[in-house]
């Protein structure tokens, strides 16, 4: 049987950085509405009477946001409780939670712990003060160290901790020193997102006023080269362009969404892809709520998607990867191969070393992981 995985947004924050797109909305000194989660419980309940559900095993759950770290661990620990037991799981299920630097303690962390949930994903960004002023997050430094120490106090052995880089002007000299500090706490994964610029933000309106300074695009790829190297020689291994982990650590919650598995998204904005079907939820919390309330499903809009459709998705999440994706796979689900499906796209990447074929797997090569975007585009 298929294992799925289970996600649940939670579309709060303190306040709103200026770089993000994310479905959330800031809370600033109001508690998070405990409203929205009788929705998710009913939502949760409703779900589990589906036949997809109950057919169906689910092998992780994460709980993302948005800061679900806003809600009190009691709270978090009821959520947990509701999936665990409305959803079949497998008998070791992968349980994350992400939580923002200045919204645990240890007492949190302990009861999340207890809760069941045993990887947890800390928002840091950057270990450079300056930096996190600069981008509008709510957290200093040692806040962000302090919160890594709770959570070893608290039990945990599985942390990832966020970073950006190609901040406004960051250079290669402080994402070296940022991943120093990281790399002292010993995490077991850590992921690198390239700071991108989303439309209808606030860094969007200054980026177009060219008052946001960003560093040059050599200089964000010398910082992705030189992460790289440091990561790689502290011992993680890059499995997929944005991640790194110890051997046995990989996200498998994310790897599913890569290989293109079913998911269940609960929550506003949320999304479940099974069956070659996808489904938005509604991104507005209040409106989410309202259809919950209501017994209306809180759908946005759906998508059947062609066999083709899904093909090509499952080769371009599937090349995140670094290990690549299976064509005895494709071929299994979809009785396409590659080659003969993008015919000359792929015999230039080939020819260009952009991309590689070995045994079962076609894999991006190191060449082409710093442009794996432009690759990845064309195979769309
Ligand atoms: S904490 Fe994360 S989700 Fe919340 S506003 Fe900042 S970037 Fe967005």
């Amino acid at each position: 049987m298929e294992q799925a995985g289970l996600y649940i947004h939670i579309p709060f924050c303190r306040s709103k950085c200026p770089y993000c797109a994310f479905v959330s909305s800031p809370c600033r000194d109001q508690a998070p509405p405990a409203i929205y989660l009788e929705a998710l419980g009913k939502q949760l309940q409703d779900l589990s009477a589906h036949p997809w559900c109950q057919e169906n095993i689910f092998a992780t759950l994460f709980i993302g946001g948005g800061t679900p770290s806003i809600y009190s661990g009691k709270q978090l620990a009821k959520l947990v409780k509701q999936c665990l037991s409305g959803f079949s799981f497998v008998g070791n299920p992968e349980i994350s939670v992400e939580t923002n630097p200045n919204s645990v303690s240890v007492e949190k962390l302990t009861g999340l712990r207890e809760a069941g949930i045993n990887r947890l994903s800390i928002g840091v960004q950057s270990f450079s003060d300056h930096l996190l002023a600069l981008v509008g997050r709510s957290h200093s430094s040692a806040e962000a160290s302090r919160a890594i120490e709770h959570a070893r106090q608290a039990g945990f052995d599985n942390i990832n901790l966020d970073f950006i880089y190609g901040l406004p002007r960051q250079t290669a000299v402080d994402l070296r020193q940022t991943l120093d500090v990281a790399i002292s706490h010993n995490p077991e994964h850590i992921a690198l997102y390239e700071m991108t610029i989303e439309p209808d933000t606030p860094f969007a309106q200054l980026n177009e006023n060219g008052k946001l300074n960003l560093p040059g695009h050599d200089e964000v790829a010398e910082m992705e080269a030189a992460a790289q190297e440091q990561l790689l020689a502290a011992g993680y291994g890059r499995y997929e362009i944005s991640n790194y982990a110890r051997p046995g650590n990989e996200c498998r919650h994310n790897i599913n969404y890569w290989q293109n598995g079913s998911y269940l998204g609960l929550g506003a904005g949320a999304v479940s892809c099974f069956d070659g079907f996808r489904v938005h939820n509604v991104a507005d919390h209040l409106q989410y709520v309202h259809c919950v309330q209501q017994g209306i499903m809180p759908f946005h809009e759906g998508e059947a998607l062609s066999v083709e459709a899904s093909f090509r998705e499952s080769v371009i999440t599937g090349l995140r990867l670094t290990s690549g994706v299976s064509l005895a796979r494709l071929l299994e689900r979809y009785g396409l191969e590659p080659r003969k499906y993008y015919g000359k796209v792929i015999a230039r990447f080939v020819e260009e070393d952009m991309l590689l074929f070995d045994n079962d797997m076609m894999r991006l090569t190191e060449k082409s992981l710093p442009v794996a975007n432009q690759v990845l585009a064309e195979l769309v």
